[in-house]
């Protein structure tokens, strides 16, 4: 198992030691013991970056969960690979990773304003370090909801609450998690404390992504188009802008 050590605060730390467990048959992944690299889930994608180690080096180009361990895809690699038992010293993209916390904090923003003020749930979403989108059911929203619920998620970003991530026991975040806000549901039962996302006083939110430590970090959303993904689902798609 690789430990992921970017839960449940860490979101901020980019450069770390780890200790390589495998190495891929072609030398085209690495498995470490614990990684600070956000591996691709829950709507968000993986972390970049690089690894280096005692004579050599190499681009870590995709992240992603196998088995409840974390294989690095590596390409450009400097020198010979390292072995089983080396330490490595990772080194996170930190541009890309500091744009998937503010779009992934935004979501989290838009997804509240839309439950509180449209009842309607977030049935999925894709974050990307460029634009996102969020998929809402039941919505119909027309060019003044629009404009309502971006005022809306750019005034909680002014009042610039804290956001804090911790793991709870699970029966607590059912118990305290809104109805609609997660598909909880889709959580296996042996997750077991849960990382919790929550918006001091505003939202809470099961959620194992990467996220701002303050909204003020998010800066302006911007909601750029809308469509419709059948009879009752809206998609909502959403640039940032520096604060
Ligand atoms: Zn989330």
């Amino acid at each position: 198992m690789t430990e992921l050590r970017y839960l449940p605060d860490a979101d901020d730390v980019v450069d770390f030691s780890a200790t390589v467990t495998e190495v891929g048959d072609d030398g085209d992944y690495l498995i470490l013991d614990g990684t600070y690299f956000y591996p691709e889930g829950g709507g968000q994608p993986a972390d970049r970056g690089t690894l280096s180690w005692d004579g050599g080096s190499a681009e870590v180009v995709d992240v992603y969960k196998d088995h409840g361990e974390v294989r690095h895809d590596v390409e450009g690699v400097e020198g010979a690979l390292p072995d089983v038992g080396d330490a490595v010293e990772g080194h996170v993209d930190e541009e890309r990773r500091r744009a998937h916390r503010r779009m992934h904090t935004a979501q989290h923003v838009l997804s509240r304003v839309v439950l509180d003020e449209y009842g309607a749930g977030t049935a999925g979403n894709q974050i990307h370090a460029d634009r996102s989108r969020i998929d809402f059911e039941p919505a119909d929203f027309d060019d003044d909801d629009l404009a309502r619920i971006e005022r809306l998620a750019n005034e909680a970003i002014a009042a610039d609450y804290p956001v804090t991530k911790e793991e709870r026991p699970r029966p607590q975040v059912e118990a305290e998690t809104d109805e609609g806000r997660s598909l909880l549901h889709l959580i296996p039962d042996h997750v077991d404390p849960l990382r919790v996302v929550e918006i001091e006083g505003y939202d809470l939110c099961p959620c194992g992504g990467t996220h701002v430590d303050r909204l003020g970090e998010i800066g302006r959303i911007e909601i750029t188009d809308r469509t419709s993904k059948g009879a009752d689902t809206e998609r909502i798609e959403f640039v940032l802008a520096e604060g």
